[in-house]
C-alpha cells in the first residue's frame, strides 16, 4: 500500500506504465480517464458529496476507456465498480429511509399523543436503525483500505493504496 501524486495529464494521455494500480501486475486494461477531470477536484471540498459523485462516477463510467484511464489488471478490472455498487445502493437506500421515515412518521405526531400513552416508533425506525448499523461499518471499512482518490489539485491526481511496483514506476518515470 502506497500513496502517490500522478500527474493528470499521463491519465489522459495514457502514458502511465502498464502496471496494475491494485496488485502491480501487467494490466491489460484502462479505466475510468474521468478522475482525471478537474471537476472531481472538489472530492475535498465537499467530502461526502465528493465521495458519492466519485462512486457514483465510478459505476456509470462503462467498460474499457482505449488507452486513456487508469491501468488494472484482468483481476482487478472491476475493483472499483464493485466497491461502487456496495457504496451506492448502500447510500441510496439510506437516503430512501430517511426521506420515508420523515414522510410517514412526522415528529410531530409524538406530542398529540396523552401523557403515558406513547405509541412505539414507527417500524420504518428500526428498520432505519439497522441499516445505519450495517451499512455505516460496512461504508468505512470499504472506502477506507480501498485503492482511492485522497487529494490533489489542477496538475496531479493523489491516489491511495495503490501497489507499491505502480508507484514506483511513475515515481521513476516523472522524476
Ligand atoms: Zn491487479
Amino acid at each position: 500500500m502506497a500513496k502517490v501524486s500522478i500527474p493528470r495529464e499521463q491519465i489522459v494521455t495514457g502514458s502511465l506504465p502498464s502496471i496494475c494500480v491494485v496488485c502491480g501486475a501487467e494490466a491489460s486494461h484502462r479505466r475510468f480517464p474521468g478522475v482525471a477531470a478537474p471537476s472531481l477536484a472538489w472530492i475535498l471540498v465537499s467530502p461526502l458529496l465528493g465521495l458519492v459523485a466519485f462512486w457514483t462516477y465510478i459505476l456509470f463510467a462503462g467498460k474499457d476507456s482505449g488507452k486513456a484511464g487508469l491501468p488494472f489488471c484482468d483481476r482487478h478490472r472491476n475493483y472499483w465498480t464493485r466497491r461502487a455498487w456496495i457504496i451506492v445502493l448502500g447510500f441510496v437506500v439510506l437516503v430512501a429511509l430517511i426521506t420515508m421515515a420523515i414522510l410517514i412518521a412526522p415528529p410531530e405526531a409524538a406530542g398529540q399523543q396523552p401523557a403515558g400513552r406513547q405509541n412505539p416508533p414507527h417500524w420504518l425506525f428500526g428498520v432505519l436503525g439497522c441499516w445505519m448499523l450495517l451499512f455505516l461499518p460496512t461504508f468505512l471499512v470499504v472506502q477506507l483500505s480501498a485503492m482511492r482518490p485522497t487529494g490533489g489539485n489542477r496538475q496531479v491526481l493523489v491516489l491511495s493504496g495503490v501497489h507499491r511496483h505502480f508507484a514506483a514506476a511513475v515515481t521513476s518515470e516523472s522524476g
